[in-house]
């Protein structure tokens, strides 16, 4: 294992490697002891030779050594097997009886670059660093032996792909796909094409909270947001709604959504394709001298991330702003706002605050019963912050 090419880092720089987090930027780099070929495991050491781990190499990245272990292993098959595993054991632990789960996720399992998620009997696979793109085949040859599946896609349609060097692509790395997959999310059946779809194919990362939402919505009128293919709708519906409606933009989504409700046999639910915003705007917007009806006791907001970058937050929180205000004059007193916010680069005090303002507005004040946070097939490492994206909210009108 000496024979690997030594990478050494600044003093300073170790700490945060030390605490787990796995990026080593091309800044923090003190030297090389031989040029790694780009994809190669390297091994890392502190600028007084104190070893730190091995990982992947990459000069056209600007995190140009990815850690995968504090110890000095072998990154074959072997390797990948025991990883995946652990990160299996892990999901068996927290999501018992899921059979629909992220089984990689990346920094969270110390498998940077890589992401599986398995639906059903299919795995999609990610991978998003050259050093994991290069091992596909290890990867593939241990998902087989540990799932059996009848089909591993690749879907590697992801921008972040040309920071290291990698083109977009998608194809199929074993077995075959036709068609659709019904996936079963809560002992509900949503059908998803995945050679299509959003992310991977859905959101899993809402598994748990459509659950947790859906609980709220017995016996009331809910208005799901953002639907999709209609998690918290469909949820909600099976949950004893009155009456659950989902609001999307695609056409596509409502479509299936409407699909998905049929096929789980729920009379309750019903979709319509419009933009959110000018949706909630002609359904609180009253003539002078009348007044908007609240209609909704339970009113669910799960909108894309509205941004990419640092510079769009103001924009963001305006239109979070926005949508906020809308839904909580359509909100029944003692109804139920449960709302997400999938950015990153908004964390969940900035988000709160936008609600707050929002209901000051609307001149509601707000109790909260509930803290959401992504499914737990999706770990959080608070030493790794970008593990961490979603949150969200429950929160009742007070008065
Ligand atoms: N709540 C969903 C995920 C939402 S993903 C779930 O749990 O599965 C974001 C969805 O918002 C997409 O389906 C997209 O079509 C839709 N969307 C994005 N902008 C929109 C807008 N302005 N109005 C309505 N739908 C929108």
């Amino acid at each position: 294992m000496d024979t690997l090419p030594t990478v050494l880092i600044k003093p300073g720089e170790a700490d945060r490697v030390l605490a787990g987090h796995p990026w080593i930027y091309a800044g923090s780099i003190l030297r090389l002891t031989s040029p790694p070929s780009d994809g190669a495991l390297v091994q890392v050491k502190d600028h007084r030779q104190r070893f730190l781990g091995v990982g992947f190499f990459n000069s056209k990245s600007k995190i140009n050594v990815r850690l995968l272990s504090r110890e000095r292993v072998a990154v074959d098959r072997t390797f990948f097997e025991q990883r995946i595993r652990e990160a299996l054991s892990l999901r068996q632990k927290h999501l018992p009886g899921a059979s629909s789960f992220r089984v990689v996720n990346a920094e969270s399992d110390q498998l940077s670059g890589l992401i599986c998620d398995k639906y059903e009997d299919v795995l999609v696979v990610q991978t998003s660093s050259l050093g994991m793109d290069q091992r596909k085949d290890h990867i593939t040859a241990v998902l087989r032996d540990l799932f059996q599946p009848r089909a591993i896609l690749e879907k590697n349609e992801i921008a972040s792909r040309k920071f290291e060097g990698l083109p977009e692509l998608s194809s199929v790395l074993h077995g075959n796909l036709e068609g659709a997959v019904d996936i079963k999310l809560n002992g509900l059946s949503f059908r998803t094409n995945l050679s299509e779809g959003h992310k991977t194919g859905l959101y899993l990362d809402q598994q748990q909270n459509y659950q947790r939402v859906g609980n709220l919505a017995r016996g009331g009128r809910v208005l799901d947001c953002f639907s999709f293919l209609g998690g918290f709708a469909i949820h909600a519906a099976r949950a004893g709604a009155v009456q659950a409606h989902g609001i999307d933009q695609s056409e596509q989504a409502v479509a299936a959504a409407g699909e998905n409700a049929k096929a789980n046999g729920l009379s309750n639910c019903s979709f319509e394709a419009a933009n959110v915003f000018d949706w909630l705007k002609s359904q609180t917007t009253a003539a002078p001298h009348e007044k908007v009806i609240p209609r909704f006791d339970l009113i669910i907001l799960d909108p894309p991330s509205f941004t990419r970058n640092r510079a769009s937050v103001p924009d963001a929180l305006r239109g979070y702003k926005e949508i906020h205000l809308r839904a909580l004059k359509l909100l029944r007193p003692g109804g139920t706002l449960a709302t997400f916010c999938c950015s990153h680069h908004v964390d969940a005090a900035v988000f709160q605050e936008v609600i707050l303002e929002a209901a000051f507005d609307a001149r509601r004040v707000l109790r909260r019963t509930e803290v959401y946070s992504q499914s737990a097939d999706h770990p959080i490492l608070p030493s790794i912050p970008e593990t961490e994206y979603l949150k969200g909210f429950a929160f009742e009108i007070a008065w």
